[in-house]
């Protein structure tokens, strides 16, 4: 059986922290903040 490359997958889960409350949630991909509807980002990414 090959090896699987490694690269970012999409299903793979992540920090990320809510831009309104400060929720942090470790999922694959959430879209909103369960607590307060606001944009989440990965904690993963850098700010510029
Ligand atoms: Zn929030």
């Amino acid at each position: 059986m090959p090896m699987r490359d490694v690269e970012p997958d999409p299903e793979t889960e992540s920090t990320y922290e809510c831009f309104g409350c400060g929720t942090v949630v470790v999922a694959t991909a959430p879209r909103r903040c369960p607590d307060c509807g606001a944009d989440m980002r990965n904690r993963a990414t850098p700010i510029e």
